[in-house]
């Protein structure tokens, strides 16, 4: 097996061009379990731990565009109250080691329906870089993921950084598993409101092939929201918008049974998870109203 280990960007796509197949090396928490169990045994690896690029998060008109070797640690510790919703995520992710070692650019390359990351990028409104020698393209992370640990990337291309647009109001991520802490996620839920745009956003995960919008529970929502006068009232939410926010999450999942949970279970849960993320993302802008008021 061979191992390279390019100390520019320039170099790393330039072997990817050269040798597609070539496997690309991060924080190694997927990848290494995998060579450990033999599951693979590529030709070559390419370290890209070495490329001081990927390493980078600069914010620039709005959006954070996060270097695809920025760890799970770093976005907690740097980008916690700017990107509430993805440090959320990060704190369920592993443990800590994990989450030293472990990428949001790596959790992209896996694309695993239970990936924590992709919940809260989907309701971020998050674009992928994918760069190769002829340049970079922009994949909406809606249209990231195609199948079951299956991406959008080319044979020579990579994950360059992840645009995400900084939130114009509450974000929340809940998951759920069969314990409380180094756990796969059974089912996760992120939720987004943009009150400006009178726009809400969802993510979810580990409930379907892929990580998916439930696109019918934010247009009722939003819908519901302005109806009621509610984005500038900010009074309370009534109870069977909640009871039927959850409901279409819920119905925009289409789970498996499997080890950890049931496809029953996971509906059900996700319905919880979506009531829950509502409630408190309607406090925390509710509370919002509270501060600017002086109240
Ligand atoms: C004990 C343990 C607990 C875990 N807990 C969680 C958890 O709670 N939640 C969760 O979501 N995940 C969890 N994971 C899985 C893993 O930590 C995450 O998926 C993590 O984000 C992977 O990032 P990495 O940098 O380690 O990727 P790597 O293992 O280095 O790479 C993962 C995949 O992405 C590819 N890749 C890496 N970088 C790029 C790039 N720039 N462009 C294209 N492809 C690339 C690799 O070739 C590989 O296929 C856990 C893993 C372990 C071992």
């Amino acid at each position: 097996m061979d191992f390279l280990q390019p100390t520019s960007w320039a170099d790393a796509l330039a072997v990817k061009a050269d040798q597609p197949d070539a496997v690309p090396l991060a924080g190694g928490t997927d990848l290494m379990v995998e060579l450990n169990f033999d599951a693979r045994r590529p030709a070559t690896i390419l370290d890209l731990t070495r490329i001081d690029e990927l390493d980078e998060w600069t914010i620039s008109d709005g959006v954070v565009r996060l270097g695809a070797g920025v760890s799970y640690s770093r976005v907690i510790r740097e980008l916690g109250a700017m990107l509430p919703g993805l440090a959320m995520a990060a704190r369920t992710v592993g443990s800590p080691q994990i989450r030293n070692r472990g990428t949001v650019g790596g959790n992209l390359g896996t694309a695993s329906p239970a990936g924590d990351a992709h919940p809260p990028l989907l309701a971020a409104g998050a674009v992928i870089e994918a760069a190769s020698v002829t340049g970079t393209r922009l994949i909406d992370a809606e249209h990231f993921y195609t199948g079951p640990k299956r991406n959008a990337l080319q044979p020579g291309e990579l994950v360059a950084a992840v645009r995400i647009p900084l939130p114009t109001g509450p974000e929340q991520f809940s998951k759920i598993g069969t314990r409380n802490a180094m756990v796969i996620a059974v089912a996760a839920f992120s939720l987004a409101l943009r009150p400006g745009q009178r726009e809400v956003r969802t993510g979810i995960g580990s409930a379907a092939p892929t990580p998916r919008r439930a696109a019918q529970a934010e247009r009722f929502l939003a819908a519901a929201l302005a109806d009621a006068g509610l984005w500038e009232s900010r009074g309370d939410l009534p109870g069977a918008v909640l009871a039927e926010f959850g409901s279409l999450v819920a119905a925009a999942a289409d789970p498996i049974d499997d080890v950890r949970g049931s496809a029953a279970y996971r509906r059900h849960a996700l319905a919880v998870l979506a009531r829950r993320t509502l409630a408190w993302s309607w406090r925390d802008y509710q509370d919002g109203q509270a501060a600017a008021n002086g109240a």
